[in-house]
């Protein structure tokens, strides 16, 4: 039987992910994996996460089957974040959450409703987007394009060129968006830009699937729901994938959900209803644990006071490692600049190195990064900076 299997490679990320793994030397770093690491290389458990896991515990809960769309609290929780307290799409009842396992679950059971409503619509992603959005579209059963993006002479966001890509798609695409810190390039939309793209999508008949991985890791909660915002302003039918691997650092717990935003009241029901007729066919019902800890946390003040702090930390650590890392490549006096670096927003960064340097990193130094030349500056500490710097000065020089 299993004879016939097509031969299915692991994706880039995957596949150095399992070799770093292998590697023995005992200094190698991992720049791979959108991971955050504190300033001693832990991937920290927070705070207020360990706080609501313990009132779980104390509260010795029968271990019941959750309800397929995951429970009250855990959905008003993850809408109040994506659009704001008592905002008009929440009053109005436009939109409705469900659990999912992790951003990709929320993608995919989103790609899955898509393709019954849309069978022939064509998936338009970012280029250069995360290696999972086209291959989960695919297998999803869609054709999947791609819409300009980046310039990597310019190292920053093609807008112009991305916006007449999305005015030539045929009504009822979908288009795949980075709600903020795009990943691989961390080069986000600025505020007129994304009114712009939230334009082109509405005067084209286009549905927006808002990809919101890393909401927090920008510029904070708010400013990085804006796209997600606009589009319920402008009242079109869209879908948000949550994740809160990142923002809450519970990346094995799989957690996050799926928004479907009707711009009719009377359709949303039927949205709901579809989505979770897909989940009972895929995996019936949500885990319980990781949902249990993002909804203590966001329905309750002071757990979500004190992750919003420590969500801000995150996101200052980060800024700072992007700008001690620019200082330091900069006095190497490498022949470029690297202070695009500093522009980019989010875990990750196009950090220009070509996929020989990015080899000989490996080779020479096990130092672990894309061949994109895409590297996790959330991985980087004040321990490990100066041998990732002299490496990349290494590679860079030849
Ligand atoms: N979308 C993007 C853009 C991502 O970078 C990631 C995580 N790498 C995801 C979705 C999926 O997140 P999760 O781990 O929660 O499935």
């Amino acid at each position: 039987l299993f004879q016939s299997a097509p031969s299915a490679p692991l994706d880039p990320i995957m596949r150095l992910f399992e070799a770093f793994h292998q590697e023995t030397r005992p200094d190698k770093i991992n720049l791979v994996v959108g991971v955050y690491t504190d300033a001693q290389g832990r991937v920290p458990v927070l705070r207020a996460v360990q706080e609501a896991e313990r009132a779980w515990i104390d509260q010795a809960r029968p271990k019941q089957y959750r309800p397929i769309e995951g429970t009250a609290g855990f959905r008003s929780g993850v809408q109040r974040l994506l659009f704001g307290e008592n905002t008009a799409v929440l009053q109005a009842k436009r939109a409705a959450t469900l659990q999912s396992v992790g951003g990709t679950g929320a993608l995919k059971i989103g790609a899955d409703v898509l393709k019954q409503l849309l069978p022939d619509a064509i998936v338009a992603v970012s280029d250069p987007s995360w290696e999972n959005h086209r291959a989960l579209f695919e297998a999803a059963g869609f054709t999947v394009r791609s819409y300009p993006y980046y310039d990597a002479t310019r190292q920053d966001v093609r807008a112009d060129a991305m916006l007449d890509a999305l005015r030539g798609l045929p009504r009822g695409s979908i288009v795949v968006l980075h709600a903020c810190c795009h990943n691989p390039t961390g080069n986000d939309l600025d505020p007129a830009q994304w009114r712009a793209v939230v334009d082109a999508c509405v005067q084209g008949g286009l549905v927006p699937f808002v990809d919101m991985a890393y909401q927090g890791f920008g510029d904070g909660l708010e400013e990085d729901a804006l796209a997600a915002r606009l589009f319920a302003e402008a009242g079109v039918d869209f879908l948000v994938a949550s994740s809160f691997s990142k923002s809450f650092s519970l990346y094995g717990e799989r957690i996050g959900a799926l928004t479907l935003v009707s711009s009719d009241p009377g359709t949303i029901g039927r949205a709901e209803a579809l989505a979770k007729r897909l989940v009972r066919t895929n995996y019936s019902n949500p885990p319980t644990h990781g949902a249990a800890i993002v909804e203590a946390v966001l329905q309750t003040p002071a757990l979500y006071d004190a992750w919003t702090e420590e969500l801000a930390g995150m996101r200052h650590r980060i800024h700072d490692m992007r700008t001690r890392l620019v200082q330091a490549l900069d006095a190497q006096d490498l022949g470029r600049g690297f202070s695009a670096i500093t522009r980019q927003k989010g875990m990750f960064s196009y950090s220009g190195l070509t996929p020989t340097q990015a080899e000989a990193l490996r080779a020479r130094h096990g130092i672990y990064a894309l061949d994109t030349g895409r590297i996790c500056v959330a991985a980087l500490n004040p321990g490990n900076l100066p041998r990732v710097v002299d490496a990349i000065a290494d590679v860079v020089r030849g």
